[in-house]
């Protein structure tokens, strides 16, 4: 399961997909396309008015963010800092990321690291595991190579 940009794009970029968006929806999803990074409402924000002044307000964007990530279109990353990033996905796909907390990148997974533990746990437990959040803080390898 392998999630490349390439093919996220193609999806995101059917005309049909998109005329079942609202405008603001679509902004809001071709600024995320744009960027590779996680970007949070105020960034996305900050970048559509830095473009053009009459872009979609704070309200819009945050509106839109919540339809695109209820259609499956976009993902909510939860850092722990209280501002919840923004990220284009494969429909109804998710990924995880090693967060640096000397640089703040990001790298995203390529695969969920939970699955086999969820199945794990539905054996031992007989627990249904309907959503999972996962992302993990740390010293990324070139920071780790400057620190030396
Ligand atoms: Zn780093
Ligand atoms: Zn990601
Ligand atoms: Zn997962």
């Amino acid at each position: 399961m392998n999630t490349t940009m390439a093919n996220v794009s193609a999806v995101q970029k059917n005309p049909k997909v998109r005329s079942n968006l609202t405008k603001g929806c679509r902004i809001v999803l071709d600024a995320l396309e744009q960027s590779h990074e996680l970007s949070s409402a105020q960034d996305i924000y900050g970048r559509l008015r830095f473009i053009d002044e009459s872009s979609p307000g704070l309200t819009t964007i945050y509106r839109s963010l919540e339809m695109l990530v209820s259609l499956g279109l976009v993902q909510a990353v939860d850092l722990g800092d209280g501002e919840k990033r923004y990220e284009v996905v494969t429909p109804g796909e998710h990924h995880h990321h090693l967060v640096c907390g000397n640089c703040k990148k990001s790298t995203h997974l390529d695969q969920c690291l939970v699955e086999d533990i969820e199945s794990a746990i539905h054996k031992k437990y007989g627990f249904v595991i309907q959503s999972h959040v996962l992302e993990l803080f740390g010293i990324c390898a070139e920071c780790k190579t400057q620190d030396k």
